[in-house]
C-alpha cells in the first residue's frame, strides 16, 4: 500500500491548487469561492519514482459549526490517517488563529510535518514565507503552488521521508 500524504489546512490557501501541481493535471477542484472542494478527496501521486496517496481536504467552510472547528477536524482527520502532512499557509496572511488550533493539534499527532509557505509568487516574498518558522515545524517551505515555484524541492524532501 502507498503512503498517505494528506494536505491540510484553511480555505482558500492552495491545497487543491497544490494537489494539481502535483498530480500534473487539472483535477483536484479549484476554486476562487473558497469552500467548493467537498471534505477529503484521494488521488494516486508520483515523485521522483515514488508512489503515494494524497488526500486534499476541504469544502467545509460555511458549515453552521464554523470555520474554526471544521477546519481543525478534518485537519485531524486527515492527519490521523496520513504517513505525512503537508500543512499549508497563506505566507501573505501568515499564521492565523485557525492555524495556531491546527499547529497544537498537529503537535500531538508526532508525524512528520512539512510547513509549506504558499502564495510565494517571487522572491520578494520569501521573507513572509520565513516569518512561519515561528510555528515550530523547522524550514518552511516557500512554494507558489500557482506557479510551481519551490515545489520541486518541497516533494524531493517529502518523498525522502516515506
Ligand atoms: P484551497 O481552498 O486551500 O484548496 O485553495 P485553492 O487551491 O482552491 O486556491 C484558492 C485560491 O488561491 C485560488 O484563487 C488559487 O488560484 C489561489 N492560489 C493558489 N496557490 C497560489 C499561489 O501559489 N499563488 C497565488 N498568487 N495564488 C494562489
Ligand atoms: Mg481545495
Amino acid at each position: 500500500i502507498p503512503p498517505v500524504v494528506a494536505i491540510i489546512g484553511r480555505p482558500n490557501v492552495g491545497k487543491s491548487t497544490l494537489v494539481n501541481r502535483i498530480i500534473g493535471r487539472r483535477e483536484a477542484v479549484v476554486e476562487d469561492v473558497p469552500g467548493v472542494t467537498r471534505d477529503r478527496v484521494t488521488y494516486s501521486a508520483e515523485w521522483a519514482g515514488r508512489d503515494f496517496t494524497l488526500v486534499d481536504t476541504g469544502g467545509w467552510e460555511h458549515d453552521a459549526k464554523g470555520i474554526h472547528a471544521r477546519v481543525a477536524e478534518q485537519a485531524e482527520i486527515a492527519a490521523d490517517l496520513a504517513d505525512v502532512i503537508i500543512f499549508v499557509v497563506d505566507s501573505a496572511v501568515g499564521a492565523t488563529a485557525t492555524d495556531e488550533g491546527v499547529v497544537r493539534m498537529l503537535r500531538r499527532m508526532k508525524k512528520p510535518v512539512f510547513l509549506v509557505a504558499n502564495k510565494v509568487d517571487d522572491m520578494a516574498q520569501e521573507s513572509d514565507a520565513a516569518a512561519l518558522w515561528a510555528l515550530g515545524f523547522g524550514q518552511p517551505y516557500p512554494v507558489s503552488a500557482l506557479h510551481g515555484r519551490g515545489t520541486a524541492d518541497m516533494l524531493d524532501d517529502l518523498v525522502g521521508k516515506l
